[in-house]
């Protein structure tokens, strides 16, 4: 019997155990810090002891609430994340001792000074450049401040061998992520792109490391099994789409859906959760803060200005993946991505001879038959 379908659904009953399992962590004892970015060091979490639990709101239903506080007019991931933190609807911000946020966006940031009335929270001054190396300077003194800000809140000590431990282990979920990701550069991709998203997104929800990553590694060989046996998931003759831009998850995944129901194969995910977050290693021999900073200060964000590490990347995965378009998902009023978009446009369509399309979207479902039409008509160019 094929049990992909059983083992892919278990991400789905992760996110819906999500209220369980960070309870059942709580009572033990652990202590429990929300995050909201990619650029967090989820290793001094992970070396104090603590669990780190994604605090981004990727549901519309808090919105309402939000927009009491908030401008309508602000991207939907903030306005989800703040809304569900003063419902007190999302378990993993109800159980957190402390949160931690980076000077991403001018939205988060001030989202951040709001939460902070709410609860414990400490924000990380994330440069606006990743070239320079005052740069590097900033940001390392940045991860000690978080090293300390941890080690006095939950009194205890952040010890180097700790910190190479959870180097160690999150690097090993970062390898499983990569191998089971990268099954997308077959042709026929093995794995469709909603398949993709469940796990990348999904393993989120799946509190305890180790579990995680040997069920990735576990499902990356059963779908290589059933490839060589010739099982086929998507059509040799769909067109090979790379999905590039905001964070990807819950509502968004619409845009996905209007994709592949309208004959496109997503076979990468640049944005983050995917290669972005998780292609860069923290390097084990050298000194751990140093080798903590120099990954996250790495990641090609456009929050960062100039980007041209995220141009550098995707050229690579448009190569390495085969791919035959990009489409680019905005959230509503994201400005880096939205203002970006024309370099990225420009790259892909003059330097990578590809089309190129972006959407922008927020959480509402409004908008599905508009996607679908949109997606039909770019993937008609493709054939
Ligand atoms: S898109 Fe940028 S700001 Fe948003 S979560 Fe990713 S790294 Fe952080
Ligand atoms: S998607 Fe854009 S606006 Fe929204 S939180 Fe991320 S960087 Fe900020």
């Amino acid at each position: 019997m094929n049990e992909l379908p059983s083992m892919f659904n278990e991400y789905d009953e992760a996110r819906q155990n999500g209220f369980i399992e960070v309870k059942k962590y709580k009572e033990s004892g652990k202590k429990v810090v929300g995050t909201f970015c990619t650029y967090t060091p989820k290793e001094l979490i992970h070396a104090a002891g603590g669990i780190a639990v994604s605090l981004c709101g990727t549901s519309n239903e808090p919105i309402a609430d939000a927009e009491i506080d908030l401008p309508a007019n602000l991207c939907p991931l903030i306005k989800s994340s703040y809304g569900f933190a003063i419902t007190d609807k999302c378990p993993y911000f109800y159980f957190s001792d402390l949160i931690v946020g980076e000077t991403t966006c001018d939205g988060k940031k001030k989202m951040y000074e709001l939460l902070g009335e709410i609860k414990p929270m400490h924000v990380m001054q994330l440069p606006q450049n990743n070239v320079d190396q005052e740069s590097m300077v900033l940001w390392k003194k940045e991860i000690m401040k978080l090293k300390d800000r941890i080690e006095k809140d939950f009194h205890v000590e952040i010890t180097p061998e700790k910190l190479k431990e959870a180097i160690n282990i999150h690097n090993e979920e970062r390898k499983a992520k990569i191998q089971f990701y990268e099954l997308g550069k077959l042709s026929p991709s093995p794995v469709t792109g909603m398949e993709i998203l469940k796990v990348l997104y999904g393993s989120q929800f799946k509190l305890d490391k180790r579990e995680s990553i040997d069920y990735i590694k576990e499902l990356t060989a059963k779908i290589k099994d059933e490839y060589e046996n010739g099982q086929r998931a998507t059509s040799p003759d769909a067109p090979r789409i790379l999905v590039t831009g905001c964070p990807i998850g819950g509502a968004t995944e619409k845009a996905i859906q209007a994709i592949e129901e309208n004959g496109g194969v997503v076979v990468c995910y640049e944005n983050c959760g995917g290669v972005k977050a998780n292609s860069l290693l923290v390097d084990e021999d050298k000194e751990p803060i140093e080798a903590i900073a120099e990954k996250y200060l790495s990641i090609p964000c456009s929050v960062m200005s100039p980007n041209t590490k995220r141009l550098e990347l995707l050229s690579k995965l448009i190569d390495e993946y085969k791919i035959d378009g990009v489409v680019e998902v905005i959230l509503q009023a994201c400005h880096t991505y939205n203002v970006e978009a024309t370099s990225v446009k420009r790259f892909v369509n003059r330097e990578k001879n590809i089309p190129y399309i972006n959407i922008e979207t927020d959480y509402s479902q409004n908008d599905i038959g508009q996607l679908s039409t949109r997606m039909g008509a770019f993937l008609e160019m493709l054939y």
